[in-house]
């Protein structure tokens, strides 16, 4: 019997390397402190249900921050007060899992307040010890939520007063006016009696959570010697001649017996029913004809080409602002020459999210033919698989090559019919940006704005670029 009450629980480490070189086969708990106690306790527990393999330990910001020194469970650490929220999503993802949320009385009734009122009241199928020394331990003794009327503390040095501080939160008494948990109790570490006590309430929380039967939440008036500045066994008398008076031991709620398995509502969601939930389907329906296009030429590389006067150096500066608007990478080269008399003017324009090594579009995998001349000139020079937008108002042929995208648009009619046939490059744009998606369409609106000198043309070219949007999504989408 004796072997067996010293013997370390398997749930155990056998050695606490985590712990460091320095003394790893015992804990980091001061003499006395009840930690120790409810830490073997648990581990016990767990060997007994033979779970420690799919045990969940989510550890506090405290003393116990460093459990995970000591158990040989799945450990993980919550921030200061978020252990019940952590253990939610834990439980949740993994429902075969027994999920511990390991709390001190400074992370759980007063940091975390609201995390665990509100796991209790969800009834999350999850234990929570609540580990309660009426102080801040791990930080040096300050006054906790549960640090009793008259306690000193190094922050209530004279006392704990109601007048300026409030009373000592009372969480089991809280917790069970809840409908949802199945089991509420409060234990001490004080004697034989006491300690067995709260093995049994440990047992009878973490097999609650076996049978799939909700909440559980186990509070335990725990010494902290060092706090309280005193021997391990005068912290013991302590609880019972102060604590026990104000925080009775007692099982507060119990339906455990009568509750039926709690079943989460678990459904694997496809990626398309998520969209469609959200309401965002169409948006990626409208994604799907050119996701391909975008992946295959990350760098979009553009030969915007026309006559002269037709705006195609304006389409390229719109674009490239519009898309350093983007944090993209961006170069911009204009081509003149005999062009500006009635040939081809042209620019080339890169967007990119990495840096550019050339900005001259030589092989572009975007051509913008604004004429036929242009058309001419650059249909052999786009790589395969490349895009050609070609202007139908004006370019008669159409485009030889099969191994090209080709979107046909009469883009100088369109313009046309917004009164402002010069508004055609910003057709295009809309169309390229709708097709491509390599950036919101809207985007270039700012640059619009700065780019076109005259105000009362300002609307029609925003206007323009919505058209070929338009267009693009009832003809390409
Ligand atoms: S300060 Fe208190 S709670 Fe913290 S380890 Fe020491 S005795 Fe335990």
């Amino acid at each position: 019997m004796k072997a067996q009450l010293l013997a370390k629980p398997k749930s155990f480490y056998d050695i606490f390397e985590r712990k460091g070189k320095t003394q790893p086969q015992t804990t980091h708990y001061c003499p006395g402190c009840g930690h120790g106690n409810i830490h073997k306790i648990l581990a016990e527990t767990l060997d007994e249900f033979g779970v420690a393999d799919r045990t969940i330990l989510v550890s506090p910001v405290g003393c116990s921050v460093f459990a995970y020194y000591y158990f040989d469970v799945g450990n993980i650490q919550a921030a200061h007060g978020r252990a019940p929220a952590v253990a939610t999503g834990l439980k949740r993802a993994n429902p075969e899992s027994i999920v511990i949320s390991y709390q001190g009385d400074g992370d759980l009734a007063a940091i975390g307040g609201a995390e665990i009122i509100n796991a209790a009241n969800r009834g999350e199928n999850i234990t929570v010890i609540f580990v309660n020394n009426a102080i801040y331990g791990m930080t040096g003794g300050q006054m906790a939520p549960t640090t009793l009327v008259g306690q000193r503390t190094t922050t209530s040095p004279y006392g704990r007063k109601p007048s300026n501080e409030g009373y000592p939160i009372r969480m089991c008494e809280i917790i069970s006016t809840l409908e949802s948990p199945v089991y509420v109790e409060r234990t001490a570490l004080v004697d034989f009696k006491t300690i067995s006590r709260t093995r049994r309430a440990i047992r009878k929380a973490i097999k609650n959570q076996i049978d799939n039967k909700g909440f559980s939440f186990i509070e335990v008036l725990s010494p902290c010697p060092t706090g309280w500045k005193l021997t391990p066994v005068e912290a013991q008398r302590w609880i019972r001649d102060n604590m026990m008076s104000y925080f009775p031991v007692q099982v507060f709620k119990d339906t455990s017996e009568k509750a039926e398995p709690r079943v989460y509502e678990q459904k694997q969601y496809t990626d398309r029913e998520v969209l469609e939930i959200l309401g965002l389907l169409e948006l990626e329906e409208e994604k799907e004809h050119d996701a391909d296009f975008v992946r295959k030429f990350p760098e979009q590389i553009l030969k915007i080409a026309g006559f002269g006067g037709q705006g195609v150096l304006t389409a390229g500066v719109i674009l490239a602002a519009a898309a350093m608007e983007q944090d993209l990478q961006v170069s911009w080269i204009p081509s003149y020459g005999p062009e500006m008399r009635g040939g081809t003017a042209n620019c080339s324009v890169i967007l990119s999210n990495k840096r550019i090594g050339s900005p001259l579009a030589t092989n572009p995998n975007v051509l913008i033919a604004m004429n036929g001349p242009s058309l001419d000139a650059f249909e052999d020079t786009v790589v395969p698989g490349g895009l050609i937008i070609v202007n139908s108002s004006i370019v008669e042929r159409k485009v030889k090559r099969s191994d090209v995208r080709v979107m046909y648009i009469p883009l100088t009619e369109m313009a046309s019919k917004l009164g402002l046939t010069a508004a055609a490059n910003m057709v295009c744009i809309g169309a390229y940006l709708e097709y491509t998606k390599i950036m919101d369409y809207r985007l270039a609106f700012d640059a619009i704005r700065k780019s076109i000198k005259k105000k009362k043309y300002v609307d029609i070219n925003l206007k323009a670029v919505e058209e070929g949007v338009r267009f693009v999504k009832e003809n390409y989408a």
